[in-house]
């Protein structure tokens, strides 16, 4: 096959329920470009770690080959995924050529915290069916308090670019009261579907401590009323919510 570009991977999980519609293959990338004080993968994070390893496009479709009947796709996850986005472009390209010769359709997502502009490449996002796009804070002050980043002005952007290329498969947005401005992303957002006159999923994630270190290592769960409250107020703005 001649697929010879690496990736650096962090984990792989085989058959996942979580990370897109259906049954998936989930691929976890080693390296983030931020440091969220909620980040229950804070492994994930080094661009370099003793635990991740090199494996090329070509292995990575023999892994997947044998769970291609029983899969919907693949999700590349992070880390950021968008730090490696030339070397995904092979891979999903692969991933398409393996289900064309299995007779058997794979989609290809992306999770994303959003920080690198999808526009920048083009033939990825040719390759790719869609984003799972991470709105962690609308307000540039909330967003640096939560992330250490000074600006999420291309968060904001990539909102609106993959909703017009027809590529935004949801936005996820993790509740934590007090600390996350939902409501303001929940408006924005709302702002930015009705100006173009498409629209998406939102998914309001529950934050969870589990794995989480440092300040917010102990903080609450949302309840299940503050949840329900937050997707109501999703739903006056004309947003459609799941909740996990
Ligand atoms: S973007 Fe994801 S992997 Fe990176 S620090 Fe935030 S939660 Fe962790």
């Amino acid at each position: 096959m001649g697929y010879r570009r690496k990736v650096r991977i962090r984990k792989i999980i085989s058959q996942s329920t979580v990370d897109g519609p259906g049954n998936r293959f989930a691929i976890f990338l080693q390296g983030c470009n931020i440091r969220c004080l909620y980040c229950h993968n804070p492994e994930t994070q080094a661009m370099e770690d003793a635990e991740a390893q090199e494996m090329t496009t070509e292995e990575l479709i023999e892994a997947i080959r044998p769970c291609v009947p029983f899969l919907r796709g693949v999700t590349v996850s992070g880390g950021e995924c968008m730090l490696q986005a030339e070397q995904l472009t092979e891979l999903f390209r692969a991933v398409k050529a393996l289900a064309a010769e299995m007779h058997h359709p794979l989609t290809c997502l992306l999770d994303s915290n959003g920080t690198i502009a999808f526009s920048r490449y083009p033939e990825l996002m040719q390759a790719c069916d869609g984003v799972m796009l991470d709105v962690k804070a609308w307000d540039e002050t909330v967003y640096e308090q939560l992330t250490g980043a000074k600006t999420n002005s291309t968060v904001r952007e990539n909102v609106r670019w993959l909703l017009e290329h027809d590529l935004l498969e949801e936005v996820r947005i993790v509740c934590l009261p007090g600390r996350v401005d939902v409501e303001t992303i929940l408006q924005n957002i709302a702002e930015i579907f009705d100006s173009i006159g498409k629209t998406s999923p939102i998914r309001l994630l529950r934050f969870r401590p589990h794995g989480v270190i440092g300040e917010l290592e102990n903080a609450p769960m949302p309840t299940d009323e503050q949840m329900a409250q937050l997707s109501e107020l999703a739903a006056r703005y004309g947003l459609q919510t799941t909740i996990r």
